[in-house]
């Protein structure tokens, strides 16, 4: 997930705010930076759930604040691993905890028979697979 910029440098990955439109704000989105020559681009990995949500916001969209995390496990687990609070946890682990968290509410959705619940669930399970986090 890491990258080098055309200037040579190596990119970080940062969780900005995206303004959309200038009505809607789309908060904790991973933007990869250079520190260097200030250019930066969305991750690769979530740029087809960015533009899923940006869809479904249509063409007129109203003034609002959307959470990038709430839709994108990729975003999710970059905000927990940078809450302070838990910065002293190896992401293994933040991302251990996740699975078993999702683990347990797909067990409550199909339970509950709740179909988009549990496409939504196994979406995300499959998001988090796909995340590696090199050190
Ligand atoms: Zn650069």
């Amino acid at each position: 997930m890491f990258k080098t910029c055309t200037c040579g440098k190596e990119m970080n990955v940062r969780l900005r705010t995206v303004i959309y439109t200038n009505k809607v704000s789309i908060t904790n989105v991973p933007v990869l930076c250079c520190e260097d020559c200030t250019s930066s681009e969305v991750v690769p990995e979530i740029k087809n759930d960015l533009k899923y949500l940006i869809k479904q916001l249509g063409n007129q969209p109203e003034l609002q604040e959307l959470d990038f995390g709430e839709s994108n496990e990729f975003a999710y687990m970059l905000g927990m691993a940078t809450r302070k609070e838990l910065s002293h946890r190896a992401i293994d682990d933040l991302v251990q905890d996740r699975i078993n968290q999702l683990l347990d509410l797909l067990i409550l959705a199909s339970s509950l028979d709740d179909q988009t619940w549990t496409k939504d669930i196994e979406r995300r399970l499959v998001q988090i697979s796909e995340l590696t986090f090199s050190t």
